[in-house]
């Protein structure tokens, strides 16, 4: 019976964190300062703010310091982009983040691009976005999940070069962003969206599928080529009475069925969502790097 090699996404995430309190503990020595992260956060949302303490928490254990900007749920745009440049102006602060969704009342593409160049952490300013997407340009800062995701097939062992790629869904944040880094590897590279037709089709001659789409189970094993990598990025929750929550996070694929046939396959938790934090702090620590050693 074959059994697909699974991507340990919480294990990768370990080393490269350790891989980061190093390099922290020698910029630390060498220069006297330590990468700074500030994140801000709108609101009372509980998802978020479960967010934002695991992102505090993880720059803690790597010894970059943490900014927490909270502010009230009716805060005027004037007054949080006005946060936002002050942290622009904070020689302590390498990176910062503004936690999404933010309240209707405030528009989202106008804040993040506000956010200067040099500390866009999460990589969704458009000016890096559009960077990503031309041949021979770099932009400063790749998003978190997209460049978590191909971190894992590289510490996998897995190449790119030349592969078929298929990319299920094309969201700003993660499927558009993660199609263009397959596409600068040299991948070639299909998306597929909610008008695709006969996605099943397509995703069966995919030497790496890459799932984003946010639909439980979705992809089913037989869509799956024998010996592909994938990577799941679909964190969804489905009704469980067996929990004490009620819920249980699942991925966009059937992962028993799919492990039958792929070659390697990330599980839902413990496979991108890890990765996605460990990229932040990566990004503040490179941020970080690139002022504090000029
Ligand atoms: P969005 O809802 O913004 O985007 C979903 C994309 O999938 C859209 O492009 C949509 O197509 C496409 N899609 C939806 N249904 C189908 C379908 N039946 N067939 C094919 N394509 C479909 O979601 P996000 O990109 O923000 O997130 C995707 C998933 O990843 C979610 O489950 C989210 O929770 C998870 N996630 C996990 C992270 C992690 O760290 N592990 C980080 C970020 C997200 P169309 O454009 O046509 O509407």
């Amino acid at each position: 019976d074959h059994k697909a090699t699974v991507i340990d996404g919480k294990a990768v995430a370990h080393t490269i964190r350790s891989e980061i309190a190093d390099e922290v503990r020698q910029l630390s020595q060498k220069y006297g300062k330590v990468p700074g992260l500030a994140v801000v956060i709108v609101g009372h949302r509980k998802d978020s703010q479960s967010y934002v303490s695991m992102k505090r928490k993880a720059c803690a254990e790597v010894g970059i310091k943490s900014f927490d900007i909270g502010l009230p749920e009716q805060v005027s745009e004037a007054e949080l982009i006005s946060k936002v440049h002050e942290l622009n102006a904070n020689p302590d602060v390498h990176g910062i983040l503004v936690q999404l969704p933010l309240p209707k009342h405030l528009n989202e593409e106008k804040v993040l691009g506000e956010i200067s160049l040099e500390k866009d952490v999460d990589g969704f300013h458009p000016l890096n976005i559009g960077k990503l997407a031309m041949k021979g340009r770099e932009p400063l800062f790749l998003p978190c999940t997209p460049k978590g995701c191909l971190e894992l097939l590289s510490r996998s062992g897995i190449s790119i070069k030349g592969k078929k790629a298929v990319v299920v869904g094309r969201s700003n944040i993660v499927g558009l962003p993660v199609s263009l880094l397959l596409l600068k590897e040299d991948a070639t590279v299909t998306i597929v969206h909610s008008r695709t037709k006969e996605p099943e089709k397509i995703i069966r001659e995919a030497d790496i599928v890459i799932a984003a789409a946010g639909q439980a189970n979705m992809i089913q094993g037989s869509w799956i080529k024998s010996g592909a990598a994938v990577i799941d990025v679909g964190t969804n929750a489905v009704d469980d009475r067996t929990k004490k929550s009620g819920y249980r996070l699942v991925g966009d694929v059937d992962f028993k069925e799919a492990s039958k046939v792929a070659g390697w396959i990330t599980p839902v938790p413990g496979g991108v969502g890890p990765m996605t934090v460990a990229m932040l702090l990566k990004n503040t620590l490179d941020g970080a790097k690139r002022v504090i050693e000029q």
